[in-house]
């Protein structure tokens, strides 16, 4: 990261290519998405991205990453520009380190959170690269359970009326839906609704995660194969490394949607509900307009789906083929003690990847 960055060649050859009419998605046979919202390429609009995130927007991104009420102005929004190589990590990085050594000389006083900001930021462009060589390292995750301990717990049991109301918001759980909505209209969500929605589809809805990264995928702007299936997999809980987090929707609504702002934007049925009944609007079933009830009662989904993938990784030969999975994708950074599932935390954005 810290060698020079490659320059633009001095000189390009002439091609000699007769180009055919390119391709509009309709003679493609393919349907408009509807993401009006997603974000429009240029190598010029990943660096400004980079620019005002780095010296106006970024200030409070350690704090405000988490909400999707603030996310889409907070986060830096350059994964789509590094996914399709308009920029590159090691040009971001190296921008990012000249911005960190700036604020280091900035009076006491004109900090503020930027330090802490800028760290978490920093630490995030390590984590594109390490996800991406554990795919490098073993592609056949894209297909298969990382730790083979999980094989046949999900695949026979998949619900395919689940995953459609997933798919198009109308699971009855407004975080989700209002998530899976903003989505799909902006090609991009935060962090911590990637990883809700993920863990509701694995766990409540206990579907096996390949369709489910598919979909994802051809809804992300910034898919990137490395990053999406080491997360999936790691949301799913069949990595066997990481520890297990089953998200609750409805305090993840309460905790980063406390009054309901994200959700009324995104569920218009709910435009009547009572903002006390908002994160559970069932309870109120006069105002619901059109709007489902719960897929699946939430407590008994998730204990249902702990108790299944607890008794996979409290089996016998779990710890074995979790320690070579280790030895396999774990950073050299840390020294990991035996079976591991990471401990330390980064803030909001769950557990550092092992
Ligand atoms: C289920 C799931 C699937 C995901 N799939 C993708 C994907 O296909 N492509 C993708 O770029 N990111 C993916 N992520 C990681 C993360 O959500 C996005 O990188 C981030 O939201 C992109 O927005 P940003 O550029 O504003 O990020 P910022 O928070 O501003 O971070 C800057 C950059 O750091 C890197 N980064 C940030 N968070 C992570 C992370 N947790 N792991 C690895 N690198 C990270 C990205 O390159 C990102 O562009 C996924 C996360 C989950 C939970």
């Amino acid at each position: 990261m810290q060698k020079p960055l490659c320059g633009a060649p001095p000189f390009l050859s002439k091609t000699q290519i007769i180009i055919d009419d390119i391709p509009t998605p309709e003679s493609l046979g393919l349907q408009n998405d509807g993401a009006l919202l997603r974000q429009r390429g240029s190598r010029e609009k990943g660096l400004d991205l980079l620019d005002n995130f780095l010296n106006l927007r970024g200030e409070y991104y350690t704090k405000e990453m988490s909400s999707p009420v603030t996310a889409y102005e907070s986060c830096s929004r350059i994964s789509p520009y590094l996914a399709f190589g308009l920029i590159s990590l090691r040009e971001v990085f190296q921008i990012t380190q000249l911005r960190i050594d700036t604020i280091k000389n900035l009076p006491r006083g004109q900090k503020g959170k930027l330090p802490s900001a800028m760290r978490s930021f920093s630490g995030r462009l390590r984590w594109h690269c390490h996800f991406i060589q554990k795919f490098e390292d073993q592609p056949s995750i894209e297909f298969s359970n990382m730790h083979f301990m999980y094989d046949g717990i999900r695949e026979n049991d998949f619900n395919n009326d689940y995953f459609v109301a997933w798919k198009n918001g109308q699971t009855g759980y407004p975080m989700i839906d209002a998530s899976m909505r903003a989505l799909r209209k902006h090609g991009w969500i935060n962090f911590r609704m990637r990883a809700m929605l993920v863990s509701f589809a694995s766990y409540h809805l206990w579907l096996h995660w390949p369709k489910v990264a598919i979909f994802l995928a051809s809804q992300f702007t910034d898919y990137e194969p490395g990053i999406h299936y080491s997360q999936i997999q790691m949301q799913s809980g069949t990595t066997g490394i990481n520890s297990i987090r089953i998200y609750n929707p409805i305090k993840q609504g309460v905790d980063n949607d406390p009054d309901g702002e994200f959700i009324y934007h995104w569920i218009p049925e709910l435009a009547n509900m009572p903002k006390e009944f908002i994160h559970m609007p069932w309870k109120n079933p006069e105002y619901l307009n059109g709007y489902p009830l719960p897929i699946v009662d939430e407590k008994v989904a998730r204990k249902n789906a702990a108790d299944k993938i607890y008794s996979v990784r409290k089996s016998m030969g779990h710890m074995l083929e979790s320690n070579i999975i280790v030895q396999k994708h774990g950073s050299r950074k840390s020294p990991f003690k035996s079976n591991v599932a990471v401990k330390k935390k980064d803030n909001n954005q769950g557990e550092l990847p092992l």
